[in-house]
């Protein structure tokens, strides 16, 4: 299948293949690793690997905690503010569509919230400049999405936030191109898009703000617990930790994130130009500037052209082409595991159906 869905998502084939050969029977144990104990050698491994990989592909410096959680981005929304928010310094939320709201929402719950920027006005399709995000000097953090999914947005540049640490929502573009990390207090992302299958959500939280959390909230969802024991507080998703593992081999294999990022550029432009030159037949969601290089959104004039082309690219192999249920129109999400060779097909199906039907 041509596989656009937008989360979970495409796995490398290849590590698809590695899984399956070693599934019955891991390195020789006489069990899968889903079966093995998580204090046992080789599943510890698997998780020492998988951290000291996630270090050297993302550059994230000795002076974070990367930590392996259960329970999605969904729950780091709440998680955040139940650890960060301080008395009487708001979390400054960065509104940029469906995403970014939820996170808010969540906030709003657990203590003090500003807006610092929204793009409602122009109906989420597109990212603030850096200039409209205005950060409250007494903020306890500045949250934003890199990649708003639904919309099809993505920040090019993050903002300078000085003492105030910076937050990001990574779940749909992380480990897509490199990241100055140090320029954040936390980064989160659950793990379906870019990093393997669902089960496992990634934080990147620098090591002063794990120290300096909240202690009276119920140990599993104080990041220290989780610092403190390297991710094995409690049974972790192992089987999914794995796949992560392997994911990241891939990535390391493939040269990095930074050749990703070239390959994944060369893959949306593609479907970009496609819109593009289209002279109107297809029509690109998101504002240029903002365009998204993991999610394309855009429309045909007729919704019921959009209808047919879903079903008929269904029937050519593509998958998950539909936009979602809330937006509507057309997306093709188009992360890391996804092949330029999908992308190229997807291009020769959009030209072909505008022929048919323009
Ligand atoms: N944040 C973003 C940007 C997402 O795209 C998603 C899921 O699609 C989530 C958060 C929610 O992630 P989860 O399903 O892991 O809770």
């Amino acid at each position: 299948a041509f596989n656009f869905n937008a989360g979970p998502a495409a796995i490398p084939l290849e590590v698809l293949k590695q899984a399956q050969e070693q599934f019955v029977d891991y390195q020789g144990a006489g069990m899968s690793i889903m079966e093995m104990s998580h204090r046992s050698k080789m599943y510890e491994a698997v998780n020492d690997k998988s951290q000291s990989l996630l270090r050297e592909l993302f550059g994230i410096p000795e002076n974070y905690d990367v930590l392996l959680l259960q329970g999605g981005a969904s729950t780091q929304f709440a998680l955040l503010p139940m650890n960060l928010l301080q008395p009487g310094k708001p979390g400054a939320y960065v509104m940029t569509g469906a995403w970014a709201d939820k996170a808010l929402k969540e906030a709003k719950l657990v203590g003090e919230t500003v807006v610092s920027a929204s793009t409602e006005a122009d109906k989420f399709m597109r990212m603030p400049t850096l200039s409209e995000i205005e950060i409250p000097g007494n903020a306890s953090y500045l949250h934003l999405t890199s990649n708003e999914t639904i919309g099809g947005t993505q920040f090019k540049e993050f903002p300078e936030t000085g003492d105030v640490p910076l937050i990001a929502d990574m779940s749909s573009d992380i480990l897509s191109k490199p990241v100055d990390v140090s320029k954040f207090g936390v980064i989160y992302a659950g793990a379906q898009k870019n990093l393997g299958p669902s089960g496992v959500t990634l934080v990147i939280i620098r090591k002063d703000l794990v120290e300096n959390g909240s202690k009276s909230i119920p140990a599993m969802f104080r990041y220290s617990t989780h610092a403190k024991s390297g991710s094995l507080y409690n049974t972790p998703p192992s089987f999914s930790v794995y796949m992560m593992n392997l994911v990241l081999e891939w990535i390391k294999n493939k040269g990095g994130v930074a050749q990703l990022d070239q390959i994944n550029q060369s893959k949306t432009k593609l479907i970009y130009d496609t819109i593009d030159q289209s002279g109107g037949f297809y029509i690109g969601c998101a504002q240029p500037q903002s365009r998204s290089l993991m999610n394309i959104t855009f429309r045909i004039q007729n919704e019921e052209l959009e209808g047919l082309f879903v079903k008929e690219s269904e029937k050519e192999g593509f998958v998950g082409l539909k936009g979602h249920r809330d937006v509507g129109g057309l997306r093709a999400s188009t992360y890391n595991a996804v092949p330029l060779e999908s992308c190229q097909a997807l291009q020769q199906f959009m030209v072909d159906f505008q022929k048919r039907n323009g």
